[in-house]
């Protein structure tokens, strides 16, 4: 329910505001409607999917009061999202964990609350420095590995990030790791470079360890809106991805963002960010975001 405050107020509160006082359902409602839901980023495509099961129920269900508008819609949303949670599998140690997605949308964040929830579950984490670009990612991450008690293995600024995926890998087979989470450059401006670079590290990855990687997360900033479903298809054109993290719901009224991610990329969202501090990180439950969301 935390973090979903903005949203909720542009997305429900415009809803409540759409419904009072009318007294019949028509196409301005629906079409009112579908306004709000593009406004709230929920995507236009998804919006017109959303209006378009509502008016099937309206027509159905003979529904004429427009005060049900708002629980059909909560309803629609919450059988759009359907009911299942996905988590990571770490049972098969080591489970190799490759973190990609552009600069700036907390990948190193996400990467640093995942170690420590899954050090206090008991898993032996080990974190890998794959953004080998800049040197203050590589810091960034030590000082995460230092803060959460997990080793962190890193190479020079500049090395070759396959490198140090395959180093990785190897440390993880012979400590006897849990999870190995990789963090990955995030330079989108070089767009052609930065694709083979994350092809190469996936190959390297899967001759160190065939499998690897088991996960290839990709955390994008709710923030941003559409822009991060645009984010998602690049990175999906390159690597097979396999978990959406979304973060910054917290203070974002873009939340709505949520459902454009499920109805339009197939992928599941399987963590939220809702703040900046290390226990500020939930497992996605499709069912509790749709009950959040209507307050
Ligand atoms: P990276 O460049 O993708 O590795 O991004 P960082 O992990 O360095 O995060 C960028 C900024 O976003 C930092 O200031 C983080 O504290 C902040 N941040 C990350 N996740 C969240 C979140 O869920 N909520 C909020 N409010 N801030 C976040």
């Amino acid at each position: 329910k935390e973090g979903l405050t903005r949203t909720r107020q542009n997305l429900v509160q415009k809803v409540e505001e759409l419904i009072t006082g009318r007294t019949r359902i028509d196409e301005e409602l629906f079409e009112e409607l579908e306004e709000i839901l593009i406004s709230a980023d929920v995507g236009a495509e998804t919006a017109l999917e959303l209006v378009e099961r509502l008016r099937q129920q309206v027509k159905t269900q003979k529904i004429a009061d427009p005060a049900l508008v708002k629980g059909l819609l909560e309803a629609e949303i919450a059988r759009m999202l359907g009911t299942e949670a996905v988590g990571v599998d770490l049972t098969k140690g080591p489970t190799v964990l490759l973190v990609v997605g552009v600069n700036g949308v907390g990948k190193t964040t996400t990467i640093g609350k995942l170690a420590q929830r899954w050090k206090d579950e008991g898993k032996k984490v080990l974190l890998a420095a794959g953004d080998t670009f800049r040197a203050a990612a590589i810091d960034q991450l030590e000082i995460w590995g230092q803060r959460v008690g997990v080793d962190v293995i890193r190479h020079q600024e500049g090395s070759d990030p396959s490198a140090v995926a395959f180093d990785a890998v190897q440390a993880a087979i012979s400590r006897g790791v849990d999870v190995l989470i990789m963090d990955t450059a995030g330079r989108l401006h070089n767009k052609g470079h930065l694709m083979n670079e994350l092809k190469k590290v996936t190959r390297v990855l899967d001759r160190a360890l065939p499998g690897a990687p088991h996960e290839v997360l990709l955390v994008l900033d709710a923030t941003t809106g559409q822009n991060a479903i645009n984010q998602a298809r690049i990175f999906g054109e390159v690597v097979g991805v396999t978990g959406i993290a979304l973060t910054k719901l917290d203070g974002t009224a873009k939340g709505g963002v949520v459902l454009s991610i499920h109805g339009e990329l197939n992928v599941p969202v399987k963590f939220i960010g809702v703040g900046e501090r290390v226990e500020d990180l939930r497992d996605f439950d499709p069912q509790e975001f749709a009950r959040a969301l209507f307050g």
